[in-house]
């Protein structure tokens, strides 16, 4: 008795052992049994390992015609061989599906329910109804997806995810997914741990992406209110077109913002894509000019983002959400070459920052191709493939950020070159006579208000008509360069020289009474004769002749100068070569 009370229950733990290791061995038999036969059972219990991925190629599929059907059903056409077995790991059924069902064979070696949850990477299919058949035969149901009020099961960014309370042994999973929506079915089982991984690797994702794109939308606000650009305002609009795009698609918005408004949810997702499109080419339009630059092709431009609106209204209030899918996707892919295009004829036509443009409108549509196309079902879906448009959006939106930065600093240097151009002779690069009467008024009110003495001094090169007879106009042009720049060697830093206009100098000299001005315009006077003008291959010799006039009490700088002017006459009438004033 004493013995038997002391070993029964050790035997009884080894028998419970040997059992649940039979048990084991038998699942691992039909495991291997089932993937050689092709019945792909999936055995939870490798959940543990880590993450199985999508399981389309464990999983079989059948496509719903006519009538809905219901689980016994599909069950019955399952044993009569109806489904046929999926040949991707994830399923792609494309826009406009009928609906699906998929089938999934599941084993739990264990001997306790294990909780596990399904998940179905992406959050617009409309509706998702999952049963789960247990051993004994029992069905439970659930049902998801955005086309439900409540938003039930969606997992922003993540996807659709139901909580399984896996019974031991085998289980049957089936899901049935309708959506007009492109029908994509990454489906995958999570361990609670996992699911948790991904939410926070999703909240930070999500979190980096839209901070930064924040960040850039609002820096090109401020820009525009500072510098009131356009193209910063309709970049900051298609950026922030594209987070609200995004928010939708990943099921932030039904999440968060409208669980229980499936109907506005039915259209948000493409109207927000339409959006999306039609804002980037606004934003060309404006930033390529082309309105300034050819009409023509700002109006299309124009013309067709209104077009790509209209027709999602019309899809909207004719309650086509097939259409309004087909539209959207069609609407974008058209936009994305657009854009490109319109970076072609920018670099060709040699517009500033043509090239930043050009590079991100081609990451842009690199990451749309590679997103819709995934989503269409004509590339694999994966995490690159599907976050495409996102990497896309980073790297587009950088490049626009400083292609709008290179328009700005084109658009000041060529401002400063105008402003340069505008006051200089372009033969000397002189000040030009407008430029000495604006330049001149600084001194000049000094002078009035310090009473300090002002000169004026202007300058006739001699016979100048008689150089240009005998050493042609491009000599006497070379003449006029020499002499500007002797000039410009003699002048004191505070002297204003210009040219007056032909072959004649005016010098402002501030601090300069008409004793020193005389003496100083002896010495240039000198200095011009004494020196020979290397023009072309020739030595030219030339003299000039100068009035001087000082600034007296009522003057104003025009009649200054017309003294200064008349001292030259005379200059002129007696003799030339010399200086009077
Ligand atoms: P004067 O000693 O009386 O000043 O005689 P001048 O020949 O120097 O004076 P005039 O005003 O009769 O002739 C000036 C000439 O300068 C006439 C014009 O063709 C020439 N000229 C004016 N601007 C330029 C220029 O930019 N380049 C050249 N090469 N010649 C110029
Ligand atoms: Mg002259
Ligand atoms: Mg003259």
């Amino acid at each position: 008795m004493r013995m038997f009370l002391l070993q029964h229950p050790s035997s009884t733990r080894r028998l419970k052992q040997i059992a649940s290791f039979a048990r084991l061995l038998v699942g691992m038999v039909l495991v291997c049994v089932c993937s050689v036969t092709g019945a792909a059972t999936v055995d939870v219990s490798q959940l543990a390992n880590g993450n199985m991925g999508t399981l389309g190629l464990h999983a079989d599929v059948f496509t719903e015609e006519q009538t809905p059907l219901g689980l016994e059903t599909v069950r019955a056409f399952y044993r009569e061989g109806r489904f046929a077995r999926g040949t991707a790991s994830v399923l792609s059924f494309g826009i406009g599906s009928r609906p699906v069902w998929v089938r999934l064979s599941l084993f739990n070696p264990g001997h306790a329910t294990r909780s596990i949850y399904a998940n179905l990477g992406t959050t617009w299919v409309d509706q998702l109804d999952v049963y789960l058949v247990s051993p004994d035969g029992v069905a439970i149901e659930w049902h998801a997806g955005d086309g439900l009020p409540g938003a039930l099961g969606v997992l922003p960014g993540i996807g659709l995810g139901l909580p399984l309370a896996l019974p031991a042994g085998y289980s049957e999973l089936y899901f049935r997914a309708q959506t007009p929506d492109p029908l994509i079915l990454p489906i995958a089982l999570l361990l609670e741990r996992n699911l948790a991984e991904n939410q926070r690797d999703v909240h930070y994702g999500y979190g980096a992406l839209y901070g930064f794109l924040l960040a850039l939308i609002f820096y090109n606000c401020m820009l525009y209110f500072g510098l009131r650009q356009r193209s910063h305002l309709y970049y900051a609009l298609y950026v922030l077109c594209f987070i609200v795009m995004n928010f939708n698609y990943t099921g932030h918005g039904v999440a968060y913002l409208w669980p229980d408004r499936p109907d506005f949810q039915r259209f948000v997702i493409v109207a927000s894509i339409v959006v999306y499109a039609a804002s980037g080419l606004l934003f060309a339009n404006s930033f390529l000019d082309l309105a300034k630059h050819t009409a023509r092709l700002h109006r299309w431009v124009n013309g067709f983002a209104v077009a790509g609106l209209l027709a999602m209204l019309l899809c909207i209030a004719l309650d086509s959400q097939l259409a309004a899918v087909l539209l959207a996707f069609c609407y974008l892919s058209t936009v994305t070459a657009m854009m490109v295009a319109l970076g072609i004829f920018a670099v060709l036509t040699r517009q500033g920052a043509g090239a930043y443009f050009l590079a991100g409108t081609l990451f842009g549509m690199l990451g749309a191709a590679a997103t819709t196309t995934s989503v269409w079902g004509g590339i694999p879906f994966n995490t690159w493939t599907y976050h495409g448009i996102e990497f896309g959006i980073v790297m587009e939106a950088t490049l626009l950020a400083l292609a709008l930065a290179r328009q700005v600093s084109y658009a000041q240097n060529a401002r400063q070159k105008a402003e340069y151009l505008a006051q200089r002779d372009p033969l000397t690069g002189l000040y030009n006579r407008r430029a000495f009467f604006e330049l001149s008024r600084g001194a000049w009110s000094q002078s009035h208000r310090n009473a300090r003495p002002l000169s004026v001094l202007i300058l006739d090169i001699d016979h100048f008509k008689r150089i240009n007879d005998q050493h042609g106009h491009e000599g006497g042009d070379k003449l006029l360069i020499s002499v500007s720049d002797l000039l410009t060697a003699t002048c004191r830093v505070d002297d204003l020289l210009a040219r007056w206009g032909g072959e004649e100098f005016v010098i402002l000299l501030p601090e300069t009474d008409l004793i020193q001005a005389r003496v100083f315009a002896e010495r240039v006077r000198q200095i011009i004769q004494e020196t020979g003008h290397v023009c072309a291959r020739e030595i030219i010799h030339c003299t000039a002749s100068i009035g001087v006039a000082e600034y007296v009490g009522d003057d104003d700088l025009e009649r200054l100068i017309a003294r200064a002017d008349s001292h030259l006459y005379e200059a002129k009438t007696g003799g030339r070569n010399q200086v009077r004033g």
